[in-house]
């Protein structure tokens, strides 16, 4: 085993690319990674490919990790070969989940235990199985943090410096680090344990620092038959990403990129050990101190295993190349991978490019704008409707208040009618009384005339002017009208109709009763005009009687007398006489009969009319009852109503001040996602002009390299403009590089913003789902009492907009980062000086590039001081917009007060206004028909004429 065999084990690396994680899930982040199956390959983007000795995909379990790519390690460790296993990656791409370097025994025997844990088991297997081979084993834990070597197993503050020793027998020594003898696999876990936590401790306390530092885990395994010892480090190695540094320096802040001095030794020490061209040159193991550490593992007699963790998503895609990268130098592969994909995952592939990059043109078709915002004409249509559909809507509402007002105050002016109308009926009746009583009867006026006495003479003048007064009053009551004619409704409210209908019924009836009242009085008048004729005519009539009955006697004595006188003819002259007188008499009894049954039918007529009045009396009477009764009803519902109202009232109140904040918050968030628009949209626009920068600049390059080949080796002249060219051409070519990355980092920010948005709005749409029922209630009572229909668009509406927007970035994103790639090539700044051949070409490029640099200084100065003003401009107009700020909240306050004191000042105007119920009050309805019924029967019935 000579150090010159040991050299062509090939350092094994296995790339693990772990699963999008939640965080990068909710971000909107998608996978740049597409895994070849059967092939240990993955490629970036669309076309760049790498090739490893294992690639596990996001797919693979912890258990295949360690059975395909550690476990061959351990077979050579039993060998007598050092073993190294070292996880490689930037921050959070899986190099302490894959090494197991949280492990605590809790989770023995679940699939996310990592590759420590795993290698105890197998070793402490392997001692078991032996049985005949002997060996000690030994574990140590140390942390390295800025060059500072800390020991895990032994974390006290006070203990001595630990420090390295090469000993030029046993090789590197590492002095004051505790090591424990372990004898069984629980011994040896309660070690990993020890180390992991205080590793945790230190990282909760700095978590920065964390990532910075490197783990090593080393197991010693002495063979006492062999007296052979192998080592195995399990490496987790220092987080492998640019540390942006930012420091002041002067009034500037500069950004400067530091990497982790551990790992560039490392990469330098590998690209040593690795490369051909650099064989038998200095390794650099001296640079720090895990490269010393590790110096046995690496170039010795060691198998080493480097995990290259990284993380799939979009947003890491240059670190993930980095960790690619140097995962490849690892394994000291100069050739190019060819690309060997199966013809279905190629076309899909190609598809999938084809739908980008058709994303991206409509995205630049449309100016960056999300879907939402397009088509301003038809918005603009929109909103006219909506501002008109409002003011309809205001108008409606205002009409309708009015409307209830009105019928409210109607209502309240019928009950007092009916009120008034009955005391008056009460008044009238003892007015009647009072007429009725003897003491109006007496002729006051011959009292008057006839006392002597004084005193007795004023007070029957007082009686008479009492007398008076009551004539009067019964004039003046009888002459009262009756009120509330003219109150009519030209209403359209569907229930206000319902009231001025019945109103209008009440006002009917009101009308009928009016008329009969004044029909029977006029009746009842003439009955007491007919009563003495009534007299008169029944003495007529008897006196009649006796007039007939002695006609009759005088009439039988006549014929009597005619007869005795026929035999006596000297009474002939007087019998002539006497038959005369009987023609009379027959002629007068014919008429007195005819006179009597005149007055007989006249009689009976007067009977009839007695009826008639005394069954229309009784009519109004119910008629008046059931008034009443109307009127109870209606009192009672309008109360009810009134109870109804004022809470609906108050409940229309919360409502439209929930919707006034509603609508101000919505316009907030209109506002707020114009702006967001318009910033995306001018993002999107200079992301798409870097693009296309970066484009022409790749184009130019590769026709000045054209050029170039074609006439090579011209003159002085030629050459100055070539090489300018040719410089100027590869500063744009970076310029616009970095300028892509700028904006590929806002887009990707703007992609996790949008991210957010949905997951809000999805969340929103969930909980809206849930209360479903009670919005939809809530709804119904809104749009009855205000009829107002919801106006934003549906968020479920939202958020396919967003994902479209989402989509669109993402094919950008993809794209951009395509161009960086193409353009950020490695071998092609390894390559760039390769250009200059001629110390004249130098000096022209030297030249070229300090013209260059002052130019641009002076711009920069330029647009520096142009700044400054601008910058003390915002200031002067942000003073000023603060100020007008307070003065509109001032107007606010008092624009809210003025509104609550007219709220309040109308709400006291409308008090007892009434509302109509939902149900119509079916009894007083049902009473108001049969009134109506019965009013109306009268009116055709013809009453008798006086
Ligand atoms: P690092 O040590 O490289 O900074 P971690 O090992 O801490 O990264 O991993 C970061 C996160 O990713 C952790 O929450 C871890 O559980 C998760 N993770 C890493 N690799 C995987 C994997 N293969 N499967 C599932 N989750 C993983
Ligand atoms: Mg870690």
């Amino acid at each position: 085993m000579t150090n010159n065999e040991a050299k062509v084990i090939p350092v094994r690396v296995a790339l693990r690319c772990r699963p999008l994680v939640p965080k990068e899930l909710n971000e909107g982040c998608e996978c740049c990674l597409t895994f070849s199956p059967g092939e240990p390959q993955v490629i970036v983007g669309t076309e760049k490919a790498f090739t490893y000795d294992y690639v596990f995909d996001p797919m693979a379990e912890q258990e295949e990790v360690f059975t395909v790519a550690v476990s061959p390690l351990l077979s050579g460790l039993f060998k007598g070969y050092h073993a190294t296993v070292l996880a490689y990656g930037q921050t959070g791409s899986g190099k302490t989940f894959s090494m197991g370097g949280t492990y605590t025994s809790a989770q023995e025997d679940q699939p996310c235990v990592g590759v420590i844990p795993r290698v105890i088991q197998r070793i402490f297997q392997e001692k078991d199985k032996g049985g005949s081979c002997d060996f000690t084993l030994t574990v140590s834990y140390l942390e390295i943090y800025n060059e500072d070597i800390l020991d895990l197993l032994c974390p006290s503050k006070d203990k001595p410096a630990i420090s390295i020793r090469e000993d030029p027998k046993e090789g590197i020594k590492i002095v004051g680090l505790t090591e424990r003898v372990v004898r069984s696999a629980q011994e040896m876990v309660a070690c990993l344990e020890l180390g992991n936590s205080s590793r945790t401790v230190g990282s909760t306390a700095m978590n920065a620092e964390s990532s910075r530092s490197h783990a090593i885990f080393t197991i010693t395994l002495e063979q006492r038959s062999d007296s052979m010892v192998s080592k195995l480090h399990l490496v987790d190695l220092a987080g492998s990403e640019r540390q942006k540094k930012t420091k002041a320096e002067g009034d500037r802040l500069k950004e400067g990129i530091s990497i982790n001095r551990g790992l560039l030794a490392l990469g330098n020490v590998i690209s040593a050990l690795g490369e051909e061209s650099k064989k038998g040159t200095h390794v650099p193991y001296r640079d720090s101190k895990v490269t010393r550490l590790l110096q046995d593992s690496l170039g010795g007699n060691s198998h080493t295993l480097m995990i290259a963790c990284v993380s799939p998503a979009d947003s890491n895609i240059e670190e993930t190349i980095n960790t690619l990268r140097y995962a490849d130098r690892a394994r000291k592969i100069k050739n190019k991978p060819i690309v060997n994909m199966d013809p279905r995952t190629a076309e899909t592939q190609r598809l999938k490019q084809q739908v980008q990059e058709l994303q991206v043109m409509l995205l630049h078709a449309r100016g960056g704008v999300a879907p939402v915002l397009s088509g301003t004409e038809s918005s603009e249509n929109v909103n006219n409707l909506v501002e008109k559909n409002r003011s309809l809507q205001d108008q409606n509402s205002r009409l309708c208040r009015e409307l209830s007002e009105t019928t409210g105050q109607a209502a309240l002016m019928f009950e007092k009618i009916i009120m008034a109308e009955q005391a008056n009926e009460k008044l009238q009746g003892k007015v009647e009384q009072l007429k009725e009583h003897e003491a109006c009867k007496l002729d006051l006026q011959n009292v008057l005339v006839t006392l002597e006495d004084q005193e007795l003479k004023g007070k029957v003048e007082l009686m008479k002017s009492l007398q008076d007064v009551i004539l009067e009053l019964q004039v003046s009551v009888a002459s009262c009208p009756i009120v509330g004619e003219d109150v009519t409704g030209g209403f359209t409210a569907h229930h206000a109709l319902r009231q001025a209908q019945m109103s209008k019924e009440l006002m009917e009836l009101n009308k009928v009763l009016a008329l009969k009242e004044a029909f029977v009085k006029k009746m009842c008048q003439n009955d007491s005009q007919l009563e003495p004729m009534q007299s008169e005519h029944q003495h007529n009539m008897h006196s009649l009687q006796a007039s007939v009955d002695s006609l009759l006697k005088e009439k039988e004595d006549l014929v009597l007398a005619l007869q005795s006188a026929k035999k006596d003819t000297q009474h002939a002259k007087l019998s002539e006489q006497r038959r005369k007188r009987l023609q009379e008499l027959e002629g007068q009894l014919v008429e007195m009969k005819k006179k009597m049954t005149e007055q007989s039918k006249l009689l009976k007529l007067k009977e009839s009319s007695v009826r008639g009045v005394s069954k229309l009396m009784s009519e109004i009477q119910s008629m008046k009852s059931q008034r009443v009764q109307l009127m109870r009803q209606l009192k009672e519902d309008t109360e009810k109503f009134r109870v109804w109202k004022s809470q609906k009232d108050k409940e229309v109140l919360q409502l439209k001040e929930k919707d006034r904040k509603r609508q101000y918050e919505i316009m907030k968030l209109e506002r707020d996602f114009q702006k967001q628009a318009n910033v995306l949209r001018r993002k999107t626009e200079e992301a798409a002009a870097a693009n296309k920068r970066l484009k022409d600049a790749l184009q130019k390059r590769s026709e000045v390299s054209d050029k170039r080949r074609d006439g090579h080796g011209r003159g002085m002249e030629t050459a100055a403009s070539r090489v300018k060219s040719w410089l100027l051409n590869e500063v744009e070519l970076l310029v616009s590089t970095e300028e892509a990355r700028r904006h590929l980092k806002d887009l990707l920010e703007d992609r996790k913003i949008l991210a957010h948005d949905i997951s809000q709005l999805k969340g929103q749409l969930e909980a809206g789902g849930r209360s479903a029922a009670k919005i939809r209630r809530r709804t119904l009572i809104i749009s009855e009492l205000e009829s107002k229909v919801g106006q934003e668009t549906p968020i479920s509406k939202q958020v396919e907009n967003l994902e479209t927007e989402m989509g669109l970035r993402s094919a950008q994103i993809a794209d951009l980062q395509q161009k960086v790639l193409a353009a950020d090539n490695d071998s092609r700044a390894k390559h760039r000086w390769d250009n200059i051949n001629t110390v004249v070409e130098a000096k022209c490029s030297l030249k070229i590039l300090m013209a260059e640099l002052v130019a641009a200084k002076s711009a920069a100065a330029r647009l520096e001081s142009s700044l400054k003003q601008e910058q003390g401009n915002l200031q002067d107009l942000s003073r000023t917009l603060a100020e007008e700020r307070g003065v509109m909240s001032t107007m606010d306050v008092e624009h809210q007060q003025q509104r609550v004191e007219l709220e309040q000042n109308h709400q006291e105007k409308v008090g007892p206004a009434q509302h109509l119920p939902h149900t119509p009050p079916k009894p007083a309805v049902r009473g108001l028909e049969r009134a109506l019924d019965q009013a109306l029967a009268l009116d055709r019935r013809p009453g008798p004429r006086p």
